[in-house]
């Protein structure tokens, strides 16, 4: 394989470090040309510093000096900005994009890659959840490849390789259950924020640990994998398994089911992602079937997880609903975060949101960025009520 330049977007946070990691192991198969953070540039230099690359971006356009002089000495230049996000994909220095932002930021530097055809590397799922028809028809029309990060999606894509129009049946989406598993309402009521951004078995950013406690998620991720893999929503079966060994399953139309399995850790979607088609030695801790343990398996609470409820009723509307979904769950994670509403007010917060945005079948790009600012503007005002 020849040396593959790697642009990650978001590059200061959980997969974003991760696959730094990843390339400081491979120097001979990949080089760092984009790094873009929004507010912490005491770590974008230091990455800028140790992996020089191209071009850094700091969204947040205050700390531009600061990132600029620690700089200066080195090859690097630095933008700021939103808008430099876009510019900065669409530059001729990378060969992949990793898109590692979190939530609806991620989506116009994504879609700026495919339109000048850089495969994509995809961690970020709420570029599907809100766009995934636009986003998935342009990568087709480039004939680009879009590889999920996310390790359900890496699952079923590994289980997908070699099988060409072989008809999928369904996919089983694993859900480790989160922190809360097996908590009833009257739990959950109190729950603050430090409880619920400890997750049994993945080391994540703030708001997608907050998705996995809801379960919004997993229901993020049923959304993302329709477009993926081009789904009806009744293909689509969520299943509690919560050891997070089997990533995720497919079954195929003779009743065959294939699982990829291994122990958690988001190193290996985006190595795998990142190295696509080939696979890369590693000596990260393997999973031991002698060792006593046990796989479990059982059904979702959707009485107490409401949020699977909403985000499968978004999956089955299509048009605008799944942007609407995203875009008040952003807004009601970072007010719990905030400590400004509860554990089950977020589910409120989303509900009443898609009750009350106007409902579009068929969105234009630009009717997706008017509803996700609809249903922030929507979301916030029950907030701050
Ligand atoms: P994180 O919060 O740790 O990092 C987010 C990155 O995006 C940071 O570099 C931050 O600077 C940047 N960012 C945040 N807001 C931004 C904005 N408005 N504009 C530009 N950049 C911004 O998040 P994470 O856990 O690394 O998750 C990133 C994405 O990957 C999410 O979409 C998440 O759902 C997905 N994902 C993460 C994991 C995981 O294990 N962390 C697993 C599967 C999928
Ligand atoms: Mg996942």
């Amino acid at each position: 394989m020849n040396q593959k330049r790697i642009a990650i977007f978001g590059s200061t946070g959980s997969i974003g470090t991760q696959a730094l990691d990843v390339i400081a192991a491979n120097p001979g198969l990949f080089t760092a040309e984009i790094l873009t953070a929004q507010t912490n540039d005491a770590l974008l230099i230091e990455q800028a510093r140790r992996f020089q690359p191209n071009v850094v971006v700091i969204g947040d356009d205050r700390k531009y000096e600061t990132v600029k002089q620690a700089l200066a000495d080195t090859n690097t230049k630095v933008f700021a900005g939103e808008q430099a996000l876009v510019e900065a994909a669409a530059m001729d220095c990378y060969d992949m994009m990793l898109a590692a932002i979190v939530g609806y930021a991620g989506l116009k530097p994504t879609l700026q890659a495919i339109q000048l055809g850089k495969p994509i590397a995809l961690a970020n799922k709420e570029t599907l959840v809100v766009a995934g028809d636009i986003v998935m028809r342009l990568a087709a029309e480039k004939k680009i490849p879009v590889i999920p990060v996310d390790s359900e999606h890496s699952a079923i894509f590994q289980c997908l390789v070699g099988e060409g129009r072989n008809k999928i049946e369904k996919i089983i989406l694993t859900a480790s259950g989160g922190p809360f598993l097996g908590k009833k309402p009257n739990f959950l009521v109190n729950v603050k924020r430090d409880h619920a951004l400890q997750h049994p078995n993945w080391s994540m950013g703030a708001k997608i640990s907050i998705d996995s406690a809801t379960l919004m998620n997993k229901g993020l991720e049923m959304i993302e994998a329709r477009w993926l893999f081009n789904l009806q929503p009744d293909q689509i079966q969520v299943l509690v398994h919560p050891q997070s060994i089997i990533h995720s399953m497919v079954q195929f139309e003779d009743g065959s089911i294939k699982a990829q399995m291994g122990l958690p850790d988001m190193k290996l979607p985006i190595q795998y992602a990142m190295a696509f088609p080939q696979r890369i030695a590693n000596d990260f801790p393997r999973y031991d079937f002698r060792k006593p343990s046990n796989l479990t398996f059982e059904e979702p609470d959707t009485k107490t997880f409401r949020n699977l409820v909403l985000a499968t009723d978004a999956l089955y509307k299509g048009g605008n609903m799944p942007c609407i979904l995203n875009a008040a769950n952003e807004i009601a994670v970072y007010a719990f975060l905030r400590n400004r509403i509860g554990f089950l007010d977020m589910t409120e917060v989303v509900e009443q949101t898609m009750q009350k945005v106007t409902f579009i079948e068929k969105p234009t790009l630009e009717e997706y960025f008017d509803s996700d600012g609809e249903a922030r503007n929507f979301a916030a005002s029950l907030i701050h009520m």
